[in-house]
């Protein structure tokens, strides 16, 4: 079945995050899956990351050309993506060996193609012009490891996603309050209903 690809499944704050999180509930060995595994989603994904990551994206449309060797670009610098950023989540900073993995991946995503970005008035180019997913992926790790934002990334602690914490107090909990936030709630209600059933006997 196709994947709605709608504003929750872009938490993550940054388009290398969102692709990340394509990879549903990593660590749980028996309910994690890929949503990449169709290969035809990364095109839909990309075609939805133009309405769902417009700032970053500077209004660009990032257009998947799908091949097999594309892919494994893709998704190869998702896993290693995945992996720097979450050990730098869990340990306050980053690790150099995981460095290789993600810039290889990145150099092989930009390879091809010429794309000005950073211009003050156009972060990503001519908004008029369609835009390389694999260029804009690219883009979106190095510029999360550039600066000093990767240590606002969490780990939500329901759906285990990696998004950016922009709050001004830096203290948001869930990926999305509206999903995981509410599901916990949920279950916390159903914990202490049930724990009060047990106490009355
Ligand atoms: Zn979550």
């Amino acid at each position: 079945m196709a994947v709605l690809w709608n504003k929750h499944r872009f938490s993550g704050g940054v388009l290398v995050l969102d692709t990340t999180n394509t990879l549903v509930l990593r660590g749980h060995a028996d309910r994690s899956f890929d949503r990449f595994e169709d290969r035809a989603e990364i095109s839909r994904f990309a075609e939805a990351a133009r309405t769902f990551r417009p700032a970053e994206l500077g209004g660009r449309a990032p257009v998947f050309e799908n091949s097999e060797a594309a892919a494994g670009r893709v998704i190869a610098l998702r896993e290693a993506a995945d992996r720097l950023f979450r050990q730098a989540v869990l340990s306050g900073q980053l690790d150099t060996a995981l460095l290789p993995a993600v810039l290889r991946a990145a150099a092989s995503c930009l390879d091809g193609a010429s794309e000005m970005v950073g211009g003050a008035e156009r972060p990503y180019g001519d908004p008029a012009t369609p835009l390389r997913f694999e260029t804009a992926l690219g883009v979106s790790a190095l510029s999360l490891l550039s600066g000093n934002e990767w240590r606002k990334i969490r780990i939500c602690p329901n759906c285990n996603w990696l998004f950016v914490d922009r709050s001004r107090n830096a203290s948001r909990l869930w990926c999305d309050m509206a999903v995981c936030g509410n599901r916990h709630k949920a279950r916390r209600h159903y914990e202490r209903s049930k724990a009060t059933e047990v106490s009355h006997g």
